[in-house]
């Protein structure tokens, strides 16, 4: 279905229920059931924000799950990323590579199983995530706030069950370096005359 070089837009579900996330990114390959895409520095990403356009890490966790929410496009910051989507799996894994572009780790987004579509796939962020810098060694991340997440009633308390079995799954394929973790993912290394990916006008329809 998809070719390298393919544009692939990725899109998140906000907590209203709105898409108001996304992240255009290119089509690399695909190895072991996870299609891989090129996210690279400075492409015009769209954010969920606060309707007063508070950032969601810049306002109380009260105003973040109460107040109305808009959308800001902004350059996606810091290295380029790898990401990899598994075809049937609640979560997807993101290679971060540090200033000068060296591999640092791999980072597990728990999300909602990917809806597919001719432009890309929609997903919504589970809030919880892990992170792994060595082989075989990973550690959870944003624990509290999924509990927080919990407390305001965004995700259920089965919900929370659920997404932290996919969480234990994962870290299971970690310990024992299982696919894609093991694929060698982390030597990739994009062609730098390529464009930065445009997000569409309507990335949001
Ligand atoms: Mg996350």
């Amino acid at each position: 279905m998809w070719s390298d070089g393919d544009p692939f837009l990725v899109r998140y579900e906000s907590a209203d229920g709105v898409i108001r996330g996304a992240r255009p990114t290119r089509v690399i390959g695909e190895r072991n059931g996870y299609l891989a895409t090129w996210l690279p520095a400075a492409t015009p990403v769209a954010v969920p924000v606060l309707a007063d356009g508070r950032g969601l890490r810049e306002c109380s966790l009260e105003d973040r799950y109460t107040l109305p929410r808009a959308s800001r496009v902004e350059p996606w910051r810091g290295e380029g990323i790898v990401m990899l989507f598994p075809r049937a799996a609640a979560h997807s894994i993101w290679l971060f590579r540090q200033a000068g572009g060296e591999f640092w780790g791999w980072y597990v987004n728990l999300e909602r199983r990917h809806a597919w579509h001719p432009r890309g796939c929609d997903t919504r962020d589970h809030v919880l995530d892990l992170w792994c810098e060595r082989p075989r060694q990973w550690k959870w991340k944003d624990e509290q706030e999924l509990e927080q997440a919990v407390e305001h009633g965004v995700v259920s308390a089965a919900g929370a069950a659920e997404i932290r079995g996919e969480g234990e799954r994962v870290a299971r394929m970690i310990e024992r370096w299982h696919s894609p973790f093991c694929d060698g993912w982390e030597a990739w290394q994009p062609d730098p005359f390529w464009p930065v990916p445009a997000l569409p006008d309507d990335w949001q329809l």
